[in-house]
């Protein structure tokens, strides 16, 4: 009853204009790309609203009703993307231009190509009249990039009627991964995103000459408290779900390189197996809070010495970490009452989504007839996404996209030449819709 060679060729041809709106985050402009999802929609019949958080910041929302006997589903994509230096790509970052079978463009992946298939979906679920048990919830939303401030979080303060009756919300990254390093795809659903406390050292002192400087400098206070802070291990903590992620991980890896990853919190004890995990960045984040050093501040003169020198610090959380407790352990490991420790802003504390719900499992087995043959585990996200939001919305957030990404093109988000396969769009929107209609449809 679909057509899945239209839908994909439709696909690619929304996805193509739709790159071809800057909506760089900053400024955003994201009102451009709403006015375009919007007049889709209403080509179609589907009624949606736009809401604006300041000049621009636009997000927009339309939905397909179900009969209401099951929750509906969010499908949440941001609009907005990160800035491309077009000194450093080889085409048009916002030109659409489609080469040897791949669509480039700024937010191929990150993420309007994930937006375009929740559109694709609802277009052809509609076109084809089917009953649904759940609302389908269609939301675009801004400022993603830079906090979420002026679209999930205002969304979530100011329209809750836009997530009313909703169980469920899905959004970006999981992906399938194949390359030479694997012996079997391997799938990840997003489950929980860390989040950032970002923290303020500040040292205080007397101010002076700099001709004449003594040791106790505020500046020189600030530095020795980074020093013992950076020096202070953090012991790791294993998450049920991030053992979970290894030891399914460990099923397509080659057997010398997953040894010790079915008991992770027992093998981190051993200091080579941990000098070794650690050297993955992103596997020491997911089970350390960690603690980046990101911008500091003295005099503002050479000659003079400050009263104040002050250091930001990115301080990630995992699921189950405490602020309070966090900012205790930082004031220990800086040990001088001269340095205060306080938060910059209010704690976002994470939070996180069973791998054992139905939509979980119905992802789980769309990723696998996606790419037979692959393992699916759940995954921490190390970088913050506006499933948080959502979740904190008493929403059940996952990431998932069904596209088989190789790990060259993963280098691309957020970097040079971002682009899509043209079967991943085709693909992909088929995976998208059939399992919206083995979750939604009556
Ligand atoms: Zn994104």
């Amino acid at each position: 009853m679909i057509d899945w060679g239209a839908l994909g060729d439709e696909t690619v041809e929304l996805l193509r204009r739709y790159l071809q709106i800057d909506t760089t985050n900053p400024p955003g402009n994201e009102v451009a790309g709403a006015r375009f999802l919007a007049e889709i929609l209403t080509r179609e019949g589907i009624a949606s609203e736009t809401i604006e958080a300041g000049p621009g910041r636009a997000s927009l929302r339309a939905r397909l009703p179900g009969d209401g006997s099951l929750g509906g589903i969010v499908l949440h994509h941001h609009i907005d993307v990160v800035y491309a230096d077009r000194r450093y790509w080889t085409v048009d970052p916002f030109g659409g231009v489609i080469a040897d079978g791949y669509l480039y463009g700024r937010g191929a992946i990150d993420m309007k190509s994930t937006g375009i298939l929740h559109l694709a979906a609802l277009l052809a679920l509609k076109r084809a009249r089917v009953p649904l048990k759940r609302d389908l919830v269609f939301l675009a939303t801004a400022d993603e990039e830079a906090g979420s401030e002026f679209g999930a979080q205002f969304i979530a303060d100011r329209r809750p009627d836009w997530l009313a009756g909703a169980e469920y919300a899905i959004s970006e990254i999981g992906l399938i991964q194949m390359h030479s390093g694997l012996t079997a795809p391997l799938a990840a659903i997003v489950i929980s995103e860390k989040t950032s406390l970002p923290i303020t050292l500040t040292a205080r002192g007397e101010p002076g000459h700099g001709s004449m400087p003594w040791p106790d400098t505020a500046p020189n206070r600030l530095v020795r408290a980074l020093d013992r802070l950076l020096a202070a291990e953090r012991p790791p903590r294993v998450l049920p779900e991030v053992q979970e992620f290894f030891s399914r991980m460990a099923a397509v890896l080659p057997a010398e390189h997953a040894v010790g990853y079915d008991d992770l919190a027992g093998s981190l004890r051993d200091p080579a197996f941990r000098e070794r995990f650690y050297a993955n960045r992103q596997y020491a984040a997911m089970v350390r809070t960690t603690f980046a050093v990101t911008m500091l501040r003295g005099s503002a003169k050479s000659n003079v010495i400050p009263p104040e020198a002050t250091a930001q610090i990115d301080c990630r959380m995992l699921a189950g970490d405490d602020p309070e407790e966090i900012a205790e352990w930082v004031r220990r490991a800086v040990a001088d009452p001269n340095v205060q420790v306080q938060f910059a802003r209010d704690p976002k504390v994470p939070n996180l989504s069973p791998p054992d719900t139905e939509l979980y499992k119905a992802m789980a087995d769309t990723l696998r007839r996606r790419a037979p043959g692959a393992v699916v585990a759940p995954m921490i996200l190390v970088a913050f996404t506006d499933n948080w939001v959502f979740r904190r919305a008493g929403l059940h957030g996952y990431g998932f996209s069904p596209f088989v990404i190789e790990e060259e093109e993963l280098q691309r988000i957020h970097g040079n030449d971002e682009r899509i396969s043209l079967e991943n769009l085709r693909e992909g929107v088929r995976a998208y819709t059939e399992l919206l209609l083995n979750v939604a449809g009556a």
